[in-house]
């Protein structure tokens, strides 16, 4: 099975990928996770997107497929969750050319709703284990007062450069003008879900198992 999470920065789509990953041994697809590694990475991508990424605007559409085109060549049986991407339609109108070619199909597009106020609280409490990815939040699911991350023990707490207000807000126009669009295109295909993604995470997770049945 290979699905899209779509939904708005914050709304949760990193933490039931992981979920996902676990419970069904599907493959995430991140492009966001990628382009900071090609940031801290320093290459000469990393370089020209870094600032791109601060912003909060969008990276080339280029840049992006040419990310998930190399990664879908590499072994995908299990299925792929894509997390983050597509975000524009030439980046959707690509990603099926991508996945035919290869004899594959998108089966499902996973709405994940959640209101801005909430988007702005769940992200500037937001850090993230930086060895494992776990994703933590000041409020509901603090860093362990020990210092140690719950899933891998690691001490490598991080918070994201742009998980503050300036490109958040950004970061949502791109979101409402540019990728809100394809609720429509994946909706007139068929493939749209939608569920309520503001609960705790298991009732989210619930909630996506049986929008996948
Ligand atoms: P994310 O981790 O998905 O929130 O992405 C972080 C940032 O990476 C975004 O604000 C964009 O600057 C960039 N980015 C991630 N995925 C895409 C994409 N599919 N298309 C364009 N830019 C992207």
């Amino acid at each position: 099975m290979n699905i899209i999470l779509l939904g708005p920065p914050g709304a949760g789509k990193g933490t039931q990928a992981r979920i996902l990953v676990e419970e069904r041994n599907m493959m995430q697809l991140s492009t966001g996770d990628m382009l900071r590694e090609a940031k801290d990475s320093g290459s000469e991508m990393g370089q020209i997107v870094a600032g791109v990424m601060a912003r909060g605007e969008l990276v080339t559409d280029e840049i992006v497929i040419g990310l998930i085109r190399e990664k879908l060549c590499s072994d995908t049986q299990g299925g792929v969750i894509f997390d983050g991407f597509p975000r524009t339609l030439g980046q959707a109108d690509a990603l099926g050319k991508l996945l035919e070619e290869n004899g594959k199909q998108i089966d499902a597009v996973v709405e994940m709703q959640v209101d801005d106020a909430a988007l702005i609280a769940r992200i500037t409490a937001r850090s993230t284990c930086g060895a494992c990815g776990e994703v933590y939040n000041d409020q509901t699911k603090p860093w362990p007062s020990n210092g140690k991350c719950i899933n891998c023990g690691s001490t490598d707490i991080k918070r994201r450069a742009d998980d503050n207000e300036d490109s958040l807000k950004q970061r949502l126009m791109e979101y409402y003008k540019k990728t809100s669009p394809l609720l429509g295109y994946y909706y007139a295909r068929g493939d749209l879900k939608s569920v309520n993604g503001l609960g705790e995470i298991d009732q989210v997770k619930s909630e996506i198992t049986a929008a996948l049945k």
